[in-house]
């Protein structure tokens, strides 16, 4: 890329105002993830130098180094899918999940952070689109789920987040983030959680400004935002 860190931070600050105040929000109410899995230590440390605070990672062999280096400089999301043997590598260290999206994963994140006498800020992960390929809960299948962890005292149910179908025109993608946001303010009207759900963890590099339009309250920015080095 041409442009610079600061750059790209600046460029999407503006974007994203600009998309708040397309969907009549407040610019505070959107936070970035800074996703550095495409990106080296040294470009990690950069971001958080840079002011931003929070970090999204995929896979806990790419985010090692990183978090070795880095871990108590910033809040560490776990964005991926997350393989049920690997929950002892990342509790304690990731303050929040993205990706429970199934009940023996929901009972392996409580037993550990139980054992590590830790809480963990958790995104139910939702497949709003449908598509075969994509990970997460069926929409449907939300209330029941929740109902199953009410007593899983270590996971704080912050939100839902969900991954829209990659397309050339964002727009495609507005009825997977409405449905999330409709599917949340469902949830909250049913009261299943002790605390109204709050966060929407929606909106990549190609289609966060139609998320952020559609409610979004964390977007996951890699390419657009820390850029996508070639391993060497
Ligand atoms: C890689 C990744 C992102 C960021 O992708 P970009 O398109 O590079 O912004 C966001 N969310 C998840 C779950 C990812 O795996």
């Amino acid at each position: 890329m041409s442009s610079t860190l600061q750059e790209r931070i600046a460029e999407v600050s503006r974007r994203i105002e600009r998309a708040c105040a397309k969907g009549g929000r407040k610019a505070t109410e959107v936070r970035i993830i800074a996703v550095t899995k495409y990106v080296s230590p040294e470009m990690t440390a950069a971001v958080l130098a840079s002011g931003l605070t929070d970090i999204g990672e995929n896979r806990w062999q790419n985010a090692e180094r990183k978090w070795e280096a880095l871990g108590s400089q910033g809040v560490w999301h776990f964005i991926g899918h997350l393989q049920t043997n690997k929950v002892k590598d990342i509790i304690g260290k990731f303050q929040y999940i993205h990706s429970l999206d199934r009940l023996s994963l929901a009972r392996e994140l409580q037993r550990k952070a139980e054992a590590a006498g830790v809480d963990v800020n958790v995104f139910l992960q939702v497949n709003i689109s449908g598509e075969e390929s994509k990970f997460g809960l069926n929409p449907e299948a939300v209330p029941d789920f929740l109902r199953e962890i009410s007593g899983f005292n270590r996971l704080k149910i912050v939100g839902l987040m969900t991954m829209a179908p990659h397309e050339e025109d964002p727009e495609l993608t507005r009825p997977v983030f409405r449905g999330l946001r409709e599917l949340r303010d469902k949830l909250n009207g049913m009261g299943l959680t002790p605390e109204p759900l709050t966060e929407l963890s929606m909106g990549m590099s190609n289609d966060f400004e139609v998320a952020i339009e559609e409610g979004a309250t964390w977007v996951r920015l890699g390419t657009v935002l820390v850029g996508h080095e070639e391993e060497s």
